[in-house]
C-alpha cells in the first residue's frame, strides 16, 4: 500500500551570505516556481520561500525585507552573526519546522536546479521523508574541485561515515524528519552526515548542477578544507583508532628490531651501547603510541557521549492508542 500525501505546505530554505548579486534573480525564479506549483495544486498556497541572512555585510537583508514586504510568498530570518552555511541552514530548517509539512534546502546562487523541486515534492507525496538531490555529473566544476570533492566522499566512506555520494545540501525533509534533526544537539554541524542517520523512507532526485549565477563562491579553499575535516572528525573516531593500530604495528616491528639488534650484538658487529639504545627507542616508541591509542579510545567514547545524539527515532508505532486522562 502506498500512502499518498496531500499537497504540502512547502518551505524553500535558502541560506544567503553576501548574495546581493544573485538575490534578485533567485527571488524571481523561486517566486515564479511557487506561484506555478501552488496554482497547479501541487503545493499549498501557504508555502513560502524562507531566506536566511547569515550575517551578510552587503544589501542582502535589505533585499530580503523588500521582497518579503512585496511578495506574500517570501519570508526571511536574519541571523545575528555570520555562523556559516550549515548553521544558517539549520536555523532556516528549524524556523520552518513548525510551519511546514516539508522543507527543501537549496543554495542561493541557483546552482541547484529550481525545476527539480517538483520531483522532490512528488517523492514526498509518495511517502518519502527525506529526498536527496544528487548531481548527475560534475562538468561545471574545475578539475581541482571535482577531484577534491569526490576524494572527500571516498575518504568519508572509508572512515565509515554514511554519506550520499555527490549529494550536497539540496534536499527535502518532511516535518518529522526535521523533528528528528532537531534532536541532534551537536555543535559541529555536518548535515550531510546527520541526515542519513535520521533514517525514514528516503529517495534520490538527480539533477544537473549549474554554475553560480553571479558573484563569488562563499566557500574558498580554506573553508572547504575545514568543512571536510569537520565532517570527518564529527562523525568518525577512526583516526583515533588508527593511532592504536600504528602503536601495535610499531610494537610488533620493534620485536624484530630487538632480534636484529641482539643478533648483531652476539655476532659482535654492533658498536658498544648501540643495541640498548636501538631496542629502547623502538619499544618505547611503540608503547607510547599504543598508550596514546588507549587514551584516544576513551576520548572517542567521551566525544560520542557529549554529543548527546538521540539513540533512536521511532518511525511508526502500530498501536498508537490515546489515553484519556
Ligand atoms: N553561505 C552561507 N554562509 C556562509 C557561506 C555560504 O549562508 O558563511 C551560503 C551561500 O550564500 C550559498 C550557500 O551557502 O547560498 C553555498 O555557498 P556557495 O555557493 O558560495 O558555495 P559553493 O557552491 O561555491 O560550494
Ligand atoms: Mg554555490
Amino acid at each position: 500500500m502506498t500512502m499518498q500525501r496531500d499537497e504540502p505546505i512547502l518551505y524553500l530554505v535558502i541560506p544567503c551570505y553576501n548574495e546581493e548579486e544573485v538575490l534578485p534573480e533567485t527571488a524571481k525564479r523561486l517566486t515564479e516556481k511557487l506561484y506555478a506549483m501552488s496554482g497547479a495544486g501541487l503545493v499549498s498556497p501557504q508555502s513560502r520561500i524562507l531566506f536566511v541572512d547569515d550575517g551578510s555585510k552587503d544589501a542582502t537583508w535589505r533585499l530580503i525585507s523588500e521582497y518579503s514586504a512585496a511578495i506574500p510568498f517570501v519570508d526571511g530570518v536574519k541571523l545575528a552573526h555570520n555562523r556559516g552555511h550549515q548553521n544558517a541552514l539549520l536555523a532556516g530548517l528549524m524556523t520552518a519546522m513548525p510551519l511546514c509539512d516539508c522543507a527543501i534546502s537549496m543554495d542561493a546562487d541557483l546552482q541547484d536546479d529550481v525545476d527539480a523541486v517538483d520531483r522532490f515534492v512528488e517523492k514526498y507525496k509518495e511517502g518519502c521523508d527525506v529526498v536527496y538531490g544528487v548531481r548527475n555529473k560534475r562538468e561545471t566544476d574545475t578539475f581541482f574541485k571535482r577531484a577534491t570533492a569526490e576524494g572527500f566522499y571516498k575518504v568519508m566512506q572509508l572512515l565509515g561515515v554514511e554519506v550520499v555520494f555527490n549529494h550536497a545540501d539540496y534536499r527535502l525533509m518532511s516535518r518529522r524528519a526535521l523533528e528528528g534533526l532537531s534532536e541532534y544537539g551537536e555543535v559541529n554541524l555536518f548535515l550531510r552526515g546527520i541526515v542519513p542517520l535520521i533514517g525514514f523512507k528516503s529517495d534520490y532526485v538527480y539533477y544537473d548542477r549549474a554554475e553560480r549565477f553571479a558573484g563569488e563562491s562563499k566557500y574558498p579553499l580554506k573553508k572547504m578544507i575545514s568543512f571536510a575535516l569537520d565532517g570527518i572528525t564529527s562523525f568518525s573516531v577512526k583516526p583515533l583508532k588508527l593511532i592504536s593500530n600504528l602503536g601495535i604495528l610499531i610494537s610488533v616491528l620493534s620485536i624484530f628490531g630487538l632480534l636484529y639488534a641482539l643478533i648483531s650484538y652476539i655476532c659482535g658487529v654492533a658498536v658498544a651501547g648501540w643495541t640498548a639504545i636501538v631496542c629502547s627507542i623502538w619499544l618505547l616508541g611503540g608503547l607510547q603510541m599504543l598508550c596514546l591509542g588507549v587514551v584516544g579510545g576513551y576520548i572517542g567514547k567521551i566525544y560520542n557521549e557529549v554529543k548527546r545524539r538521540p539513540r533512536f527515532l521511532i518511525e511508526t508505532h502500530l498501536r498508537q492508542e490515546h489515553r484519556e486522562d
